[in-house]
């Protein structure tokens, strides 16, 4: 579908990459979503989770077909001044069981923010999806971790990126279009 650009990127972690899975390509067609959704849900059926919770916006989407796929709802979290945070009137019960879903993992940093906003709120994170991993297994999350597909692309820390180094011009991806 195009969801695997070649370039170079900066991704939400800060590393640099020369490659990036825009899943919003694949997201944007109703039943692949669906289809992303219903792999997802199967593979954390048992974990018995009560609610969806995603960081806005790359995991909106992909968290309303999980929690459809559960029949569970989906909420999400979003930035407000930095910190992701639970608006629109969106709560947790204490107790509650989460989980968390992504698009992709590449450091788990915003993964590892969403779980710390629903132990925040009292509620239990009983485990982590992403439609793809990037991180090589390096994600440190504390809870179940699947992904429908594992993918190993190349990322660099800003200071030793060859691609900085040989000139060619950065994308912030979603910050224009590719
Ligand atoms: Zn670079």
């Amino acid at each position: 579908m195009g969801a695997l650009l070649d370039g170079h990127f900066r991704l939400t972690s800060g590393l640099h990459s020369s490659g990036y899975l825009q899943c919003a390509l694949v997201l944007q067609h109703p039943r692949e979503a669906e289809a992303c959704g219903a792999a997802l849900a199967e593979r954390v059926r048992g974990l018995g989770a009560q609610v969806v919770l995603s960081p806005a916006l790359g995991g909106i989407v992909i968290g309303q077909e999980v929690g459809r796929a559960l029949g569970v709802r989906a909420i999400f979290a979003e930035r407000q001044e930095g910190r992701l945070t639970l608006r629109r009137g969106f709560a947790l019960e204490p107790g509650e069981k989460v989980l968390v879903v992504e698009d992709v993992v590449t450091t788990g940093g915003s993964t590892r923010e969403t779980i710390d906003v629903a132990r925040a709120a009292g509620a239990v994170v009983v485990g982590a999806v992403a439609i793809i991993d990037r991180s090589g297994g390096q994600q440190p999350l504390d809870v179940p971790f699947h992904s429908l597909a594992a993918v190993s692309l190349p990322t660099y820390e800003p200071e030793s990126c060859p691609l900085c180094l040989a000139g060619q011009p950065l994308v912030k991806p979603g910050s224009r279009t590719v």
